[in-house]
């Protein structure tokens, strides 16, 4: 039947959030019965080690027809749960949210009025952030460095409130990235897309699953995913460094005829040789984020692996 499809599709990742599902699912089905159009939810779980599987089954079988539950085999990251759920979404709106209850599922209808009003794509900026206060500013800095570097405008990227048309949903699946940023993928090959404002709030329990580490990854992921100015800044950095050299060497070699062979300043030169030493390594490293997502994307390894899928579909 037709007239069973949903036209509004959430998707939900989901790993180690045993203690937020149970509100959420409430806060959720609750939200979209409101908006009063058919909707589907779409759970990932990206390889929960507590009992989120358990729990989001349980969710399959109260309301079979809208809840769906992709089961991965092992973790892959926030956004290739989205991606897994994004190529099963069948709604012409599909919406991602946070499956800890930082952003509010009472905004979906104001993202789904923004669609309505013709919107490819609706990003949102959180209004008074409440994270832990070097990450809100390390954020900030990313965010405009971000918009730098790829030129992509986005006033909020990190927040993962968004809605995207089925269209936009399609091109970002059929990419295939294994190392992406999907707020960026979706801004790329949006044609007419907005922002709003949303609330957010404290994680309601557990802990961040991204640590430093994981951040500085997710941030070189969307650096080198969508430009290749990092590389092209480091070649001006050479070129700049090569000069002042060469000048360098020219008023040495004047000094020696003049005065003499310099002798003093031994420390001076070890400062600015390690000083060009890092320089080096880091433009090396930075060479090799690029090869390194390269390598992993023409392997063509599977990006992620589903156990299975739990779901009733007509
Ligand atoms: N998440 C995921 N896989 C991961 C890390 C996170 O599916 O490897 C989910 C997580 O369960 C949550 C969302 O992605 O629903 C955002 O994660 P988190 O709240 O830890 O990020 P933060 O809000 O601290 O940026
Ligand atoms: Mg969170």
């Amino acid at each position: 039947m037709a007239s069973s499809l949903p036209e509004i599709t959430v998707v939900v990742p989901v790993y180690n959030e045993e203690d937020n599902l149970p509100l959420l699912y409430r806060r959720l089905t609750a939200a979209l019965d409101a908006i009063g159009r058919p909707w589907e939810i779409l759970f990932t779980d990206d390889g929960s080690r507590d009992r989120s599987v358990e729990i989001l089954k349980a969710f399959h079988g109260e309301r079979p027809k809208e809840v769906r539950v992709i089961e991965f085999e092992r973790n892959a990251g926030q956004h290739m749960a989205i991606m897994a759920a994004f190529e099963r979404a069948r709604g012409q709106i599909v919406v991602t949210i946070d499956a800890d209850l930082q952003n509010p599922p009472e905004e979906i209808a104001n993202l789904v009025a923004a669609m309505d009003k013709g919107h490819d794509v609706v990003g949102s900026i959180r209004k008074d952030r409440q994270d832990v206060g070097w990450r809100v500013w390390a954020s900030r800095a990313m965010n405009i460095v971000r918009e730098r570097i790829t030129g992509i405008k986005m006033t909020d990227q990190g927040c993962m409130l968004r809605a995207y048309r089925a269209d936009v949903v399609q091109q970002i699946v059929a990419t295939g990235e294994q190392t992406t940023f999907i707020p960026a993928l979706a801004q790329f090959f949006a044609a007419n897309p907005t922002e709003i404002i949303v609330a957010h709030a404290p994680r309601a329990a557990g802990e961040s699953k991204y640590n430093l580490y994981r951040l500085v990854r997710l941030n070189f992921d969307l650096m080198t995913g969508f430009s290749v100015v990092p590389l092209q800044i480091f070649t001006i950095v050479g070129m700049l460094v090569s000069f002042f050299s060469l000048l360098l060497v020219a008023y040495l070699a004047v000094r020696r005829i003049v005065i003499g062979p310099e002798v003093d300043g031994l420390f001076t030169l070890f400062g600015i040789l390690y000083f060009l030493v890092g320089v080096l390594i880091t433009g090396l490293g930075l060479v090799g984020e690029y090869v390194g997502r390269i390598y992993q994307e023409v392997r063509k390894r599977p990006r992620f692996r589903v156990r299975a899928v739990h779901e009733s579909l007509d």
